[in-house]
């Protein structure tokens, strides 16, 4: 049995369905990728835990991805998972390492993003950021861009990260398929849940001990893995929207151009001669107009 899965379940009795996520491998290999420690592996990890239960939430075949923007210091929070359950993540601080947990800005903007490879589209929510936790800032967008009651934990340390999510199942005219109760009791079964907890239990005995009297129903385990999609090709696409000038002054100062791929540290160097072809079919004056 792999450590890293993903587990959807329902709480029959209180008409709530959910997920569970754990990720170890995986959440080490984003970690050490990025050289990640303290407040910043801290939230990063509850970003990626995040993108993997949030695909529990939709069917469909591709990408999820999590991106908070405009946040302060903390200049990039990103995390996507795919719908086979292939993960990554990444963040960067402005400044020396944050000591304190990172905090969203007030003026931060949450994306979520669902690019769907079967169809060839793209569906992205927005929300603005309300409260002082990713959480909160997860159930807001939950409350408001779907209107379903949410409830979201999530964790990380250095070795694991961990997430678990509640939602109400609405019945056609709104009610709860559940009891009248229901959603009250379970939010509060789950507010006695430590991160701790959390992070060292397995998923099963996690849900056994909060939700013993609820009827839950585990389906089967996803198991999740780090992977990254960046490609020669993606990498040379990046080079073409930066237009030719840029490229030739960095091959002019540099002798090449290297892009190393935040995700996985992959290294892709292109010389003289790796740039000309890449521009072989972009008129002389194309490069400056794409630029934004
Ligand atoms: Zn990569």
């Amino acid at each position: 049995m792999p450590n890293d899965v993903l587990h959807r379940f329902q709480l029959e009795n209180a008409g709530v369905r959910g997920a569970i996520v754990r990720l170890d491998d995986a959440w080490r290999r984003i970690r050490a990728n990025g050289h990640y420690a303290g407040p910043l592996a801290g939230i990063l990890g509850e970003a990626v835990a995040a993108s993997a239960l949030f695909t529990s939430t939709i069917k469909f075949e591709g990408r999820l991805s999590i991106h908070l923007r405009d946040s302060g210091a903390l200049k990039l929070l990103f995390a996507d998972c795919t719908h086979d359950g292939i993960l990554r993540g990444v963040a960067r601080w402005e400044g020396d390492a944050p000591m304190m947990r990172i905090v969203p800005d007030p003026g931060a903007c949450l994306a979520i993003t669902i690019e769907n490879a079967i169809t060839d589209s793209r569906y992205q929510g927005l929300v603005a950021v309300e409260g002082d936790t990713l959480s909160d800032a997860f159930e807001g967008y939950f409350q408001r861009s779907e209107q379903l009651p949410t409830r979201i934990i999530l964790a990380a340390d250095d070795d694991c990260c961990a997430g678990l999510m509640l939602q109400e199942i609405a019945a056609t005219g709104g009610e709860s398929m559940g009891d009248e109760d229901g959603w009250n009791r379970v939010g509060h079964l789950l507010a006695t849940l430590t991160p701790q907890e959390l992070l060292t239990l397995a998923p099963e005995e996690t849900l056994l001990r909060l939700f013993h009297d609820e009827r839950v129903r585990m389906h089967p385990a996803q198991a999740l893995q780090f992977g990254c999609t960046c490609s020669r090709e993606r990498v040379e696409d990046m080079l073409r929207a930066l237009g030719r000038e840029e490229n030739e002054s960095v091959l002019a100062e540099q002798g090449s151009v290297d892009v190393t791929c935040e995700f996985c540290n992959r290294r892709y160097v292109l010389d003289a001669a790796d740039v000309a072809v890449v521009f072989a079919n972009v008129p002389t004056d194309g490069g400056p107009a794409t630029r934004h």
